[in-house]
C-alpha cells in the first residue's frame, strides 16, 4: 500500500477546477469541504465531519480609481478596506513603505501611496486621516493579490479605502503624485461560517496519543489555490487513505483547515478550543493530581503539510519542538531521499496555534518557481504533477510509518526548547499582533 499520485492528483482537481477558489466563509469553501467529507469517508472513515467555526467574511467590489491626467488605473480592492462606494478624492502622495518618518501633515486628506503591506503600520497611517490607500505591488508581473486589511489590524485600528495596483502601473502613478486622485469601492462584511474537515485513525495499542496531519484547504480569495494548498490537503487525504489500510499504533487525526488563508482561523479556533477545555479541566485539582490528562495533553504532535505538488521544487521541514524531529527527517533523506531542508523555525501555517499550546509540529513545503502563483490567480491546477505529489507524499508516508505509527514509543518527546516557543510568540505577536493564550475564554 503506497501513497499514489494519481488519486492525489485527482482530488486537487476536485477542489481546484470542479470547485476553483475557496475562500473561508463562501459558499464554494463549504462544497470543497463537503467533498473532502465524503471522499474520506469513502475510505472508510465513518466518523468523518464538518467542524464549523464562525469567520468575518469580508468581499470587495467595484473598486475604481481615477488620476487626473492620467484616467482611470486598474486596481483591486484590499479585503477589510473602509466602504466607500461615493468615492474619496484627494492629492497623491508618495509616503515609502508608510513607516511613520514618512507620515506627516501632508497626508492628511490625501491618498497615499505605500509601497508595502499596511499590517500595523495602518494605526499611524490613520492618525494622518487621508482619504485613502494605494498599496503598490512591489513583485513584478504579478496580479495583484487582494490580502486582507487583518482582522486584527482592522478591529484594533480600524481601516480606511485602499486599493493595490499591479507592479507595471507602479512607476507611472507615483510619477503622477501630487496630482488629485479619487478612489472608490464597495466593501461589505457579514459573520458567516467556515469548515474544518476532520477524521480519525484510532491507534491500536496507543489510541490516547494522537498525532494531527492536516493541511489548509482553503484558498485566498483570489485563486483557486493550487500548490498553495490544495496539493497538500491532497496529500494529507491520500495518507489517510494508505494509513486506513497500514494501521497505526497511534490514533492519527486528519484535519483539512479551513480559514488558513484569513489567519490560520480553523486552526486557531481547533486549538482554542482545547486550550479552553483543558483550563477548565485542570481548575480541579484532583483532576490534576490524579494524572488526568485532557484532550490537548494528548496530543503529542503535529504534521503540517503546506505547498506541494510542483515538479520543479526543493523539499523543507521546519521544526517546532525536539530536534530529533528534524534530525529524522535528515536520516530519512540521506537514506532514501529525496532532499530536505530542515529549518529550525515556526512554519507560518496551520502547525503555529498548536505549538503554541504546547504540541511539537513538523512542517513540510514542497516549493518551486511557480509558487512564485501563490495568493493570486496564477496558482492553477496545470501547475500540478501527480509526480510532484508523489515525490514528498512518499517521503512523508515513511516518516510516520517509521517514526508515528509503528513504534512501541514515539521517538519524539511532548517538549518544545525555549528558543522554539520563542519564534511561535514571536510569530503570533509579529504577524497577527495576538497572544493565543489570552482570551482563551472567547
Ligand atoms: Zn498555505
Amino acid at each position: 500500500m503506497q501513497f499514489d499520485g494519481q488519486r492525489a492528483l485527482e482530488i486537487v482537481r476536485r477542489l481546484t477546477v470542479e470547485v476553483g477558489c475557496r475562500f473561508a466563509g463562501t459558499d464554494n469553501e463549504r462544497r470543497a469541504a463537503e467533498i473532502l467529507r465524503d471522499e474520506i469517508a469513502a475510505h472508510g472513515y465513518a466518523d468523518a465531519r464538518l467542524d464549523p467555526f464562525p469567520i468575518d467574511l469580508y468581499e470587495v467590489a467595484d473598486e475604481r480609481l481615477e488620476v487626473e491626467g492620467l484616467g482611470e488605473v486598474p486596481c483591486e480592492g484590499l479585503l477589510g478596506s473602509e466602504d466607500a462606494p461615493d468615492g474619496v478624492s484627494g492629492p497623491l502622495v508618495y509616503v515609502e513603505g508608510g513607516e511613520e518618518c514618512h507620515l506627516g501633515e501632508h497626508c492628511r486628506g490625501a491618498i497615499l501611496l505605500v509601497n508595502a503591506e499596511l499590517g500595523r503600520k495602518i494605526e499611524a497611517i490613520r492618525r494622518w486621516q487621508p482619504a485613502g490607500v494605494v498599496v503598490l505591488e512591489t513583485t513584478p508581473h504579478l496580479n495583484p493579490r487582494r490580502h486582507n486589511i487583518g482582522h486584527e489590524a482592522r478591529r484594533r485600528f480600524g481601516t480606511l479605502p485602499a486599493v493595490r495596483v499591479r507592479h507595471d502601473v507602479t512607476e507611472r502613478l507615483v510619477g503622477f503624485r501630487g496630482r488629485s486622485a479619487r478612489l472608490s469601492l464597495r466593501s461589505t462584511y457579514r459573520e458567516s461560517q467556515a469548515y474544518n474537515v476532520m477524521a480519525e485513525l484510532p491507534g491500536t495499542t496507543h489510541p490516547d496519543e494522537i498525532v494531527v496531519v492536516c493541511g489548509h484547504m482553503d484558498s485566498t480569495y483570489d485563486g483557486p489555490g493550487t500548490l498553495d494548498n490544495a496539493a497538500g490537503t491532497a496529500v494529507v487525504w491520500e495518507l489517510a487513505r494508505v494509513f486506513r489500510q497500514l494501521g497505526s499504533r497511534r490514533t492519527l487525526r486528519f484535519i483539512a483547515f479551513s480559514g488558513e488563508e484569513q489567519g490560520l482561523r480553523g486552526s486557531i479556533h481547533y486549538a482554542k478550543r482545547l486550550r479552553k477545555e483543558d483550563k477548565e479541566a485542570k481548575k480541579d485539582k484532583n483532576f490534576v493530581a490524579t494524572g488526568g490528562k485532557t484532550e490537548l495533553d494528548r496530543h503529542r504532535l503535529v504534521v503540517n503539510i503546506d505547498v506541494q505538488g510542483a515538479l520543479i521544487a526543493s523539499n523543507g521541514a521546519w521544526i517546532t519542538g525536539p530536534k530529533d524531529l528534524g534530525a529524522a527527517v535528515r536520516l530519512l533523506a540521506a537514506e532514501s531521499g529525496p532532499f530536505f531542508t530542515v529549518h529550525e523555525a515556526c512554519y507560518s501555517s496551520d502547525n503555529a496555534p498548536l505549538s503554541d499550546a504546547g504540541v511539537p509540529a513538523v512542517s513540510f513545503g514542497r516549493g518551486g518557481p511557480n509558487n512564485f502563483y501563490g495568493h493570486t490567480d496564477g496558482d492553477v491546477f496545470e501547475l500540478c504533477s501527480a509526480e510532484g505529489l508523489e515525490i514528498s507524499g512518499r517521503f512523508i508516508q515513511e516518516y510516520i510509518r517509521r517514526y508515528i505509527a509503528s513504534p512501541a514509543m514515539l521517538p519524539f518527546p511532548r517538549e518544545i526548547p525555549d528558543e522554539h516557543a520563542e519564534h511561535v510568540k514571536n510569530y503570533f505577536k509579529e504577524r497577527f499582533m495576538l497572544r493565543l493564550d489570552e482570551g482563551v475564554e472567547d
